[in-house]
């Protein structure tokens, strides 16, 4: 089958999301890129249910090109982030509640801890458009613009890209975390949010050998 290794990438991501929690039923979506062609799941199926031939495959202008279910209806939100990111192989999106919960309350994640740094500091939320819609699209853009593989989306959800689609895993459950934190702090008193000074001294730690390959939860 045509794209093979792409397609089994999608299927173990959506299993392993789901079992997170990250997934519930159809809600969310995830696409591979190969080239030129991208896999994306299809549209109104569970995630964690979908087969290898149930992946539709497109190209970069939307054209779809194989599958016999409908691709996702945030197609132009994966094709634009590819086009915005040339380091994005993989796109994770999902509507879990922790950030989903986040997005309809603030207009940014502050760096309350340090494996913030991880998804490039700070997390915008992009503004508010229609699902589906090159707006919301241009507007998830706009928000990783900033800096960041990862962007919440108003009052919808979380969106990260990666190198790798285990990557793109890694933060978006990393931001789900990160979400998770800053909710459960709100009822005992506003976190603190990490000093710019203390961000380069978690940027220099990085960097040294110890954490060359960057930040760990477990650290
Ligand atoms: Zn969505």
């Amino acid at each position: 089958m045509e794209l093979e290794t792409a397609r089994n990438e999608v299927i173990a991501a959506g299993k392993r999301l789901a079992a997170n929690g990250l997934i519930i039923g159809s809600s969310g979506n995830l696409s591979v890129r190969e080239g030129d062609r991208v896999v994306v799941t299809p549209s109104g199926m569970a995630l964690d249910a979908v087969q290898p031939e149930d992946l539709a495959v497109i190209d970069m202008d939307g054209n779809w090109l194989t599958g016999q279910r409908k691709p996702t209806s945030e197609v132009q939100l994966h094709l634009a982030i590819y086009q915005h990111s040339p380091e994005a192989c993989a796109i994770t999106h999902t509507h879990a509640v922790g950030s989903t919960a986040v997005s309809c309350t603030c207009s940014v994640l502050p760096p309350i801890h340090y494996t913030n740094l991880y998804l490039g500091g700070a997390v915008h939320v992009a503004k508010y458009a229609t699902y589906g819609s090159k707006q919301l699209a241009e507007n998830v853009v706009t928000a990783l613009a900033k800096g960041t593989s990862a962007a919440l989306m108003a009052n919808h959800g979380s969106i990260a890209y990666g190198n790798t689609m285990a990557q793109a895993c890694e933060r978006l459950e990393l931001l789900e975390w990160l979400c998770d934190v800053y909710r459960a702090c709100i009822p005992l008193g506003q976190p603190r949010v990490l000093t710019p000074e203390e961000l380069t001294d978690v940027m220099r730690m990085y960097r040294s050998d110890r954490y060359a390959s960057g930040p760990q939860q477990a650290n």
